[in-house]
């Protein structure tokens, strides 16, 4: 059986990680997506939050799994006894970072492999911050995410600026 994690903030899950989740389903057995608990990033929603949308996005694809870490991806990888990092990579600025951690994790654990997706072009401009940034003007966020991300994220910006105003 060959089981691929990919680790990522995902902080929301947009079409481009979608996208490489699809793609990697139809080549791995198993596709175990790895919401990274990091502290040290401000994140619009809480690992929990995105647990939960993300299972609702990819419901219906029946190889994935969603999953929270902490810690390192190598052993993240190594509890889901997964042999691939499933990763994607849109521009040439991805590429330098990407082939720095795929190093350093096949230093960790030569048994893991990195595997890399490059985007689709229709979603290669599409990046979380960016649809954070739209999104918290009320912007149309449609093409970015799917319709449920969308209505979260929504939501989401609802209640920060009712509290904004309340602040105020
Ligand atoms: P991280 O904080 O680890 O970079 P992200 O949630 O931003 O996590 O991204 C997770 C993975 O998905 C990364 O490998 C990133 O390059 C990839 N990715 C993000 N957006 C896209 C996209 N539009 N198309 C393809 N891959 C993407």
């Amino acid at each position: 059986m060959k089981i691929a994690i990919y680790p990522g903030s995902f902080d929301p899950f947009t079409r481009g990680h979608l996208d490489i989740t699809e793609r990697a389903s139809a080549i791995f057995d198993k596709v175990i997506i790895g919401i990274l608990r990091n502290s040290a990033k401000q994140a619009l929603f809480s690992t929990d939050e995105r647990v939960s949308i993300i299972n609702e996005v990819v419901r219906e694809i029946p190889n994935v799994e969603v999953v929270s870490f902490s810690g390192l991806t190598v052993d993240f990888a190594r509890e889901q006894h997964a042999d691939s990092i499933v990763r994607g990579l849109r521009a040439i600025t991805d590429f330098e970072y990407e082939i720095q951690i795929a190093q350093t994790n096949r230093s960790l654990n030569p048994d893991l492999d990195t595997v890399f997706f490059a985007t689709s072009l229709e979603y290669s401009y599409i990046s979380s911050s960016l649809a954070k940034e739209i999104a918290s003007y009320g912007g149309d966020i449609d093409r970015l995410v799917t319709p449920y991300v969308a209505e979260q994220m929504r939501k989401k910006y609802g209640i920060l600026n009712e509290r904004l105003v309340e602040a105020e």
